[in-house]
């Protein structure tokens, strides 16, 4: 996920200043064949610039988004946010402003599964973040919907988006749900990095770290040696260790911790270590 921020402040929405409860997010798309979000913001170099003066960042406007999932300007796909996530957003034409963040995802001619593949999946990558945000299931009922979603259930304008062209993709808004709790749950539980094959796989860095981390949790599960239990023992009485995790591997500044807890137990001032 690549997000950038530019909020719209000019816009009367923004001025209006109004804020929401987060219970959930709409997702919308943009109804006119522009894949570059530019489209929308004044943009800069980056997210590309509007030279047409027709973007969402000026008054008189009755309609403003939290984020737009577009083109940035060198063609890759990105999000920019515009309005702060708890601001109100006139993006649903009804009730579920009151309670939902509400997104564009920027068409292009509906007939590109490239396109669709790259901004779908930034698309549940940015609803994912948002319900780790606002601690959102994003399988309960309401919670994540498009904007033909919330109309079907009275809480937003009578608009077709997303149906009109996720089906076309052969993705549903059903697919989306559970597509954004897979990431959801990989965000939240990594699990177990995957063995690399054969002896001689070769290990990433991430891969390495998690292995470290693995290792240490075993670590600090295996019990001390038989000669150190009772020197363990005698330690946590004295309140040098907690005594968890005895085979563990100890920082600089735990073994720093535990050296200035000893010498003040023998009562020699502390600063008296040269
Ligand atoms: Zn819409």
């Amino acid at each position: 996920m690549r997000l950038r921020r530019q909020y719209l402040t000019q816009n009367d929405c923004y001025q209006t200043g109004r804020t929401i409860r987060v219970r959930g997010v709409m997702v919308h798309s943009t109804g006119a064949d522009n894949p570059r979000v530019c489209r929308y913001v004044p943009g800069d170099e980056e997210l590309g610039r509007n030279t047409a003066g027709n973007h969402w960042d000026r008054p008189g406007l009755t309609k403003c988004v939290h984020a737009f999932v577009g083109k940035f300007a060198d063609g890759g796909i990105g999000t920019v946010q515009t309005l702060p996530w708890e601001h109100r957003g006139w993006h649903a034409g009804g009730a579920a402003n009151n309670t939902h963040i509400g997104f564009e995802i920027c068409e292009d001619g509906l007939d590109d599964p490239d396109y669709f593949g790259k901004v779908y999946q930034e698309a549940a990558e940015f609803t994912a973040m948002l319900c780790q945000t606002y601690g959102l299931n994003p399988l309960a009922d309401g919670v994540v919907l498009c904007h033909a979603e919330g109309h079907a259930r009275d809480i937003a304008s009578n608009h077709g988006d997303v149906l009109h062209w996720f089906p076309k993709m052969g993705k549903s808004m059903d697919d989306f749900r559970a597509d954004v709790a897979r990431l959801l749950k990989d965000a939240q539980d990594p699990g177990e990095p995957e063995e690399p094959e054969g002896g001689d796989g070769e290990v990433t860095y991430e891969q390495w770290k998690q292995f470290m981390d693995r290792y240490r949790r075993e670590l600090g599960q295996r019990s001390a040696p038989e000669w150190g239990q009772e020197e363990l023992e005698q330690a946590k009485a004295l309140g040098f260790t907690d005594g968890k995790r005895p085979q563990d591997l100890a920082s600089r500044q735990e073994v720093a911790s535990m050296i200035l807890r000893a010498v003040q137990e023998s009562g020699a001032p502390a600063d008296n270590i040269h």
